[in-house]
């Protein structure tokens, strides 16, 4: 099932996401409609407050970044098999020099721009069996999950641009909580007008 992606300025895309355990309910039938709504976004990632649950949990698949031309053949493999569920994710370093790259966000429609980043992560998880892995992760395909980890800690890229930009963009961030925007994907607008 297709879920509704929380756009900019609801409060769920702001909280801290809480642990969840093995008997959180349905959670298998939630990370399916995850997928579902991920894909049918043309996403790389989403987690879960983006459909509306401040929990620990996300998911990525940055395979589509491996044909990107700038990229290496050994990260090429590693971005080809980027298909994967983060569960009680905790990131335990970060390492190198800074990096820009263009995002964006499916909760942000029509907004893109250059954010820093370091370009090595190291990430203990869980995945969808409740499996624990500790892994490293390089330039596109650690971005991705960076991003994604800000989510679940209620960080949201925007917040990473200079003082400047984000003056540059807050008329935007303001209509697209209020549902003026364009998206080709189901969203739900916290400040969108009823009836009429
Ligand atoms: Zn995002």
């Amino acid at each position: 099932m297709i879920l509704p992606i929380i756009a900019y300025g609801d409060p769920v895309l702001r909280k801290k996401g809480i642990e969840i355990s093995e008997d959180y309910p349905k959670l298998k039938e939630f990370i399916a409609n995850m997928w579902e709504t991920m894909y049918e976004a043309s996403g790389v990632g989403l987690a879960a407050p983006q459909v509306g649950r401040a929990i620990r949990l996300f998911i990525i698949d940055a395979s589509p970044f491996a044909d990107d031309e700038n990229v290496s053949e050994e990260e090429n493999a590693q971005l080809e098999k980027m298909k994967m569920v983060f569960i009680n994710p905790k990131i335990i370093a970060e390492e190198g020099e800074e990096w820009a790259f263009n995002e964006g966000c499916l909760s942000i429609p029509d907004v893109r721009e250059d954010v820093f980043r370091q370009p090595t992560i190291t990430i203990e998880y869980l995945d969808e069996n409740f499996e624990s892995h500790t892994k490293t992760f390089e330039g596109i395909g650690a971005r991705v999950i960076q991003h994604e980890y800000d989510h679940i800690e209620g960080i949201l890229f925007t917040d990473k641009l200079s003082s400047l930009k984000k003056r540059l963009i807050k008329g935007k961030l303001s209509n697209i909580s209020k549902g003026k925007v364009h998206a080709d994907y189901r969203m739900r607008f916290p400040l969108m007008k009823k009836g009429r």
